[in-house]
């Protein structure tokens, strides 16, 4: 059979909801009424089921060290069709499948970074780990990769010519308040969680964004503004349903499947799918925060006495300073217009008092603030803390993790966002330098704690060319690439993976230690690496 490319023209196939396959615990959770792509157009009949013959007849040799872009799984000109894949998969699944050409495959294919633009054979729209497991069976018979996608956020490789998973339907939140935990499903948003832990009490160790997904962020360590106090979100993940990529599903936690268990907190999305997390939660109710806007003049006076009284901050403290150079617009609030800015976010999980005290310092040197302030606030209003969230956009990105911030690397950021760097001929398309403050309860890990994050650190530096038209993404790269070299001489080398939209960095997430560890265990449990349109890490030798 000849392989067509995905076009516009397929049509899109709806799945029966009542089937007899239908697990009990898809039933209970309703989670077909629960979020979803768009409905498809109505169903086309019943298609008639064709045995593929698969190109490697069944057997799937281990491919060690395998190129992720080529081979079994590398995706690329192959044989099958999106209907053929299709008609193979639709007899077993409960959910719905997008072909190309419907509403759907355009919802579901679609990354929060408008500039990932995937063209997967299909779109598979589960509603439970049988469809997953299902699917990941049907993708490697026909020896196309598997991609994952919960919300976009975090989709960095396209899942070209392969199945992508959508578990935005796996939404379900359940919380234990006695044990203070909160049973999760692998499609979740942090929004979702914090939501249903306020109600007693909880709060998980969430990120920037409660559109976040859940899954996505804590496999990647996951760093939140309570990770000072509590260490990364994957510390927290006491338990994962997966189904791996032989289509098995495990559970691993403390007790069983230890190794998966350990790679999971920390290894992204390459050891399988997670069909559902169990997490820990924290008793925080009320925080002391917000954010505020001070002069760029003032910025330097500001980094530097944080930098010198960063290791005497207390655990509840959390802050994060940005450099912004914000847009002369209308939406731009007057006093920020068009002029570079530090803010200051802050967040304590301690009473108000102690909050306002360990913040004065740092305020005595800021100065009155052009805008924003600080205040007692519920802890689901987190998103205040962040300001306006950022909508998908075409964005590049660079980051990096340091040990301290020297004078001088402070003056290299602050000529950055003045656009008084003069080591480039372009103007600068970084219009946001965020440095995360990291350490705290992120330096002490538990003893069998996984790979996530180098935990040595003292700030993640984010630096960001936003909002770019499509013609501008070649000139911001190359803009990126010369401010990375600007910063490296001042960077330890590290990043934190949830931080990085450059692929081929991934290995720079691990200690070395941990990334050999990492590859002999995704040899076990992914030896074809058919999870690879991630931050992937190819199976060891
Ligand atoms: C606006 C914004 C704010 C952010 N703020 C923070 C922050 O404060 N702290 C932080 O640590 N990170 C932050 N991030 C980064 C974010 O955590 C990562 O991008 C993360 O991968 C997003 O996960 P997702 O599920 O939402 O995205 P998706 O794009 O759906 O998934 C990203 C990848 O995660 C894997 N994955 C997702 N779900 C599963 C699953 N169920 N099973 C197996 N693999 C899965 C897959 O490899 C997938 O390619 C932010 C990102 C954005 C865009």
């Amino acid at each position: 059979m000849k392989r067509r490319r995905p076009g516009r023209t397929g049509p899109e196939i709806a799945f029966p909801c009542a089937r007899a396959m239908r697990s009990d615990a898809a039933r209970q959770r309703g989670l077909p009424g629960a979020r979803g792509l768009p409905r498809d157009a109505p169903a086309p009949g019943p298609v008639s089921f064709l045995a593929p013959t698969t190109p490697g007849g069944g057997l799937f040799l281990p491919v060690c060290g395998l190129d992720p872009q080529t081979g079994p799984f590398g995706g690329g000109p192959g044989p099958w069709s999106p209907e053929a894949v299709a008609r193979r998969l639709r007899p077993q699944f409960d959910g719905r499948l997008h072909l190309p050409g419907g509403a759907g495959y355009e919802a579901g294919r679609s990354a929060w970074r408008r500039d990932v633009d995937q063209q997967p054979l299909l779109v598979a729209e589960v509603t439970d780990a049988a469809d997953v497991a299902r699917a990941v069976i049907t993708a490697r018979e026909f020896e196309v990769p598997v991609g994952v996608q919960a919300t976009g956020h975090g989709t960095v490789r396209p899942t070209d010519d392969g199945v992508l998973l959508n578990l935005a339907r796996l939404t379900y939140v359940e919380i234990d308040p006695e044990r203070a935990t909160a049973r999760v499903g692998g499609g979740a948003r942090w929004g979702d969680v914090i939501a249903a832990a306020a109600r007693y009490g909880l709060a998980p160790i969430s990120g920037s964004s409660s559109q976040v997904g859940v899954a996505g962020y804590t496999l990647g360590g996951g760093l939140g503004w309570l990770s000072r106090r509590y260490g990364f979100a994957a510390d927290s993940l006491l338990r994962a349903e997966v189904v791996t990529a032989a289509g098995n599903r495990l559970v691993a936690g403390p007790d069983h499947d230890v190794d998966l268990w350990w790679a999971l907190r920390g290894g992204g999305g390459n050891f399988g799918v997670v069909t559902e997390l169990l997490l820990r939660l924290y008793p925080v109710t009320e925080v002391y925060g917000g954010l505020a806007y001070f002069p760029a003049e003032r910025a330097g006076d500001i980094l530097a006495y944080h930098r010198d009284h960063a290791a005497d901050l207390p655990d509840e403290f959390s802050s994060v300073l940005s450099l912004l150079r914000l847009p002369d617009l209308p939406a731009t609030p007057e006093p920020l217009r068009g002029r570079p800015v530090l803010s200051l976010r802050v967040c304590h999980t301690g009473s108000p008092d102690q909050g306002r005290r360990a913040l004065a310092p740092l305020l005595a040197v800021a100065g009155p603030p052009l805008l924003g302030g600080y205040r007692q606030l519920a802890w689901p209003a987190t998103d205040l803390l962040d300001g306006p969230q950022p909508s998908p956009q075409i964005l590049q990105a660079h980051t990096d993790l340091l040990q301290g911030l020297s004078d001088e690397l402070i003056e290299v950021l602050l000529a950055e966002i003045h656009g008084t760097d003069r080591t480039s001929p372009d103007e600068s398309p970084v219009t946001v330098i965020e440095l995360r403050h990291v350490g705290g309860a992120l330096t002490r890990p538990g003893p069998d704690d996984g790979p996530a994050g180098h935990r040595d650190a003292t700030y993640a530096l984010l630096a960001v060319a936003p909002d770019l038209r499509p013609t501008d993404v070649p000139a911001a790269r190359g803009y990126l690439a010369s401010f990375a070299r600007r910063v490296r001489p001042y960077a330890t080398g590290g990043v934190l993976l949830n931080f990085l939209t450059d692929p081929s960095r991934t290995a720079a997430a691990y200690r070395p230690a941990d990334l050999g560890r990492l590859t002999a265990l995704k040899r076990v449990y992914d030896p074809e690496n058919i999870f690879h349109r991630n931050h992937n890490i190819p199976p060891g030798h």
